[in-house]
């Protein structure tokens, strides 16, 4: 791809681009001088699109006009409202549409997945995670080691980058894995470093841990709705992410969980039940002996909040309409283009730490700032652009392809020329 620095590239890139008119179906934040903001946060917060509204709605009328008749009646019944979104949502990890369900948040599943998947005996007992691994991830292992009897600083393994580099290398995880398999029960990795904006190699990896025997799950905050997934062919045995980062699902919206088919007839896998995991066809019998829905659904224990999967849904049937890789194919050229802004600015004062290798990120590219200067995203801030910082020293810049623009990544730049010049 050859990219170009001027504005009438920027143009028509958005002029040639199939997806252009998705930007219309949501709502931008507007900046202190009431224009648009340039909004590179959909990693954290996804932007609302402009159905949301009517679909909640429409929960909130059937809720109205038909009261508890609502659960089996009505255009989307509320006990089956989630069936479309774990189809949904399926598609979009590469998954069955059996192996995916919407429920909960991130770290209850994530829990809910331990308490299924980290099964330690004798010597093998391990968890794998990043060091620096968002600080939920940190906390949930630690507690589950602890819930066993162990102590994290025996039981946690936290693998890190080599000295002087911010990326992990692939080949330091497996070889890791291969070297200490034997008493590792759990691999347990984001699929895309929150931090870095580094995608790992999760096909190798789960090869290498169920070459030892260990059990392999992801953390697809930031890979869901971002990257290319293969969650079934990979063989990857759970995973977990929040909807409301590029899923668009709202602040706090309800979460996703994928097990793999080969586990969900298993009967030798404890988990935590309610009635919700329990067969539909005997749910209501009331009988005292559980038996679980053969998928996903079989974790689920509560009847979920279908307002929360309503705001899910709108956001969805965007994403179905589109598909992953039409979505993927812009991203690409979008955060490229980015990636060629930033370093035709031959600044020294910041540096981007993400991979250079399309393969090995999505829709973020992290720069680091020399010093940890925040003023530099403080300074940015104040001309209009949504961006983050994270802690010590990183902007994160997150071009979402379903409604961020080439002329949005051109004026971003721009502004970020004037400051570091
Ligand atoms: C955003 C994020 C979370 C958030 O967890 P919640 O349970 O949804 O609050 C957890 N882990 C990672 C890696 C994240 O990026």
């Amino acid at each position: 791809m050859e990219y170009h620095n001027n504005k009438e590239f920027a143009l028509k890139m958005d002029k040639e681009d199939s997806l252009a008119s998705y930007r219309y179906q949501f709502y931008f934040p507007k900046h202190t001088d009431g224009k648009e903001s340039i909004y590179f946060c959909g990693n954290s917060l996804g932007l609302q699109p402009k159905t949301t509204k009517t679909y909640i709605e429409a929960v909130l009328d059937d809720w109205k006009y038909l009261g508890v008749k609502g659960h089996f009646e009505g255009e989307n019944p509320f006990a089956t409202y989630h069936e479309d979104l774990g189809k949904k949502m399926a598609a979009i990890v590469g998954a069955k549409h059996k192996e995916v369900v919407a429920m909960n948040s991130l770290t209850v599943n994530l829990h809910l997945m331990m308490v299924t998947f980290y099964r330690p005996e004798g010597e093998r007992r391990k968890i794998v995670i990043e060091k620096n691994a968002f600080p939920s991830d940190q906390y949930a292992v630690k507690s589950q080691l602890e819930f066993h009897g162990y102590d994290p600083d025996e039981t946690l393994i936290e693998v890190e980058p080599r000295k002087g580099e911010d990326l992990l290398r692939t080949e330091d995880i497996t070889d890791l894995i291969a070297r200490e398999g034997n008493e590792i029960a759990l691999v347990l990795l984001s699929g895309l470093n929150y931090y870095t904006g580094q995608a790992y190699d999760m096909e190798s990896i789960t090869k290498a841990g169920h070459a030892m025997g260990c059990q392999v799950g992801f953390d697809l905050a930031h890979g869901a709705g971002n990257l290319k997934l293969s969650l079934h062919d990979w063989g990857v045995d759970f995973a977990v992410w929040c909807t409301y980062k590029y899923m668009n699902s709202g602040p706090g919206g309800i979460a996703g969980c994928f097990v793999h088919s080969d586990h969900i007839k298993r009967k030798d896998l404890p988990r935590f039940t309610g009635w919700w995991g329990n067969k539909k066809e005997t749910r209501f019998l009331m009988d005292d002996t559980f038996d679980p829905i053969e998928g996903a659904e079989g974790w689920q224990m509560s009847n979920e909040t279908v307002l929360s999967m309503a705001a899910l849904k709108a956001s969805l049937d965007i994403f179905d309409q589109v598909g992953m890789d039409k979505l993927i194919e812009k991203s690409r050229k979008l955060t490229g283009y980015l990636e060629f802004l930033i370093d035709g600015l031959r600044s020294d004062r910041i540096q981007v730490i993400t991979p250079k290798d399309p393969e090995a990120r999505g829709a973020q590219l992290s720069i680091r700032v020399l010093k940890s200067d925040k003023s530099l995203f403080e300074a940015i801030s104040n001309k209009g652009v949504i961006a983050d910082w994270r802690e010590p020293d990183v902007i994160r810049i997150a071009p979402a392809p379903l409604y961020n623009s080439f002329t949005d990544v051109f004026r971003f730049v721009e502004i970020l020329k004037e400051l570091v010049r």
